[in-house]
């Protein structure tokens, strides 16, 4: 078993939410709203009871309403899914297939292996399977390769509080943008969905982060941060949905989570938020549409977010001289004579 400093929790071990099982026992007792064959999911906010058919046929309506709405995909654009091997990016990436093959949009999916031996291991091959049933192209890239240091190379080597999801997210990040260039992608697609979105913008609100929830404002959808532009069709999909979705589809997902995950306040915020939902229908949606609106005014004459520099390091925007990711690499790595952008340009 592999030593995990965040949690007691061993590699590779299954973690099934419990939503996904209790989504999965849900009955139809009536009839589907829209066409009246034996309804299986009740959609609390709507009052609408669907049919399997007419359910997945919603999911994929709304990607494409939210995509188009806020212009997050143009013609002839190439897309790169993120896909983890979880059931939100495989599901986005089984949705943006259809779409791309109605839109005639190049796709690809794309995976980093952060190098967590056993959990990334299993996600790699569900992440490639299932790309490879759909036809479409799959490239892993690793933090090994692009920066000459695994996760658990840099875990070891950690000081000070420094967690383990700040450090990944920062190598993680800046590898989906190198793995996006060496597609030639115009654009990566993440599997957020409403419920990662309203508890993000929850825990901005408590610690006053106005510079984040001003990247909320999707037609702006302008994190100068990203190289390449970040867009998150799933972002006005319940959770519950996607799981219950990727299970009529039959996707193979994984259920693990990650061995050295330290959520923090966010557990506490996700139940905190269902608890209300189960008592208020549609106030996940509500909340979302309240940080749009903020999100918008906060955006409105504000010049700030074009004003970043480029690493002196490795040339990437950067908001100092030198970016996160070169400053985390120089503490894991002070004799490392490998620049990110110089093995990332290595196809
Ligand atoms: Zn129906
Ligand atoms: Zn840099």
């Amino acid at each position: 078993m592999v030593p995990n400093r965040d949690t007691k929790k061993p590699v590779g071990q299954p973690y099934r939410s419990t939503f996904i099982l209790s989504v999965k026992t849900v009955q139809g007792l009536q009839k589907c709203t829209i066409c009246g064959k034996a309804g299986v999911f009740n959609r609390e906010y709507t009052h609408d009871c669907l049919c399997k058919a007419c359910f997945c046929k919603s999911i994929t309506e709304k990607t494409r309403k939210a995509i188009a709405k806020n212009n997050m995909v143009r013609y002839g654009e190439t897309v790169a899914v993120a896909v983890s091997g979880g059931k939100d990016s495989l599901a986005l990436l089984l949705v943006m297939n259809e779409l791309s093959i109605k839109h005639g949009s190049r796709l690809y999916a794309i995976t980093i292996d952060e190098g967590v031996p056993g959990y990334r291991d299993e996600s790699i091959r569900l992440a490639s399977d299932f790309s490879s049933k759909l036809g479409v192209k799959h490239v892993v890239l690793s933090f090994k390769d692009l920066y000459d240091l695994g996760l658990e190379d840099a875990l070891e080597q950690r000081e000070g509080k420094v967690t383990s999801c700040a450090i990944c997210g920062t190598f993680r990040r800046r590898a989906l943008d190198l793995a996006a260039i060496k597609v030639g992608a115009d654009v990566v697609a993440t599997g957020h969905n409403l419920d990662d979105f309203v508890q993000t913008y929850m825990i901005n609100l408590f610690s006053g982060d106005i510079q984040k929830i001003k990247y909320a404002d999707p037609p702006a959808s302008s994190n100068p941060n990203f190289p390449v532009r970040r867009i998150k069709p799933f972002q006005e999909i319940y959770e519950k949905e996607i799981a219950f979705f990727a299970y009529l589809n039959d996707i193979p997902f994984q259920v693990a989570s990650c061995p050295h995950m330290n959520e923090g306040i966010r557990t506490e915020v996700r139940n905190f938020l269902n608890t209300l939902e189960m008592k208020h229908p549609g106030i996940k949606q509500m909340t979302q549409k309240s940080a749009f609106k903020i999100a918008e005014q906060l955006n409105k004459g504000d010049s700030s977010k074009k004003m970043l520099e480029k690493c002196e390091k490795c040339g990437s925007p950067s908001s100092g001289k030198i970016c996160s990711v070169c400053l985390m690499l120089e503490q894991f790595k002070p004799k490392s004579k490998i620049s990110v952008t110089s093995r990332s340009s290595v196809q």
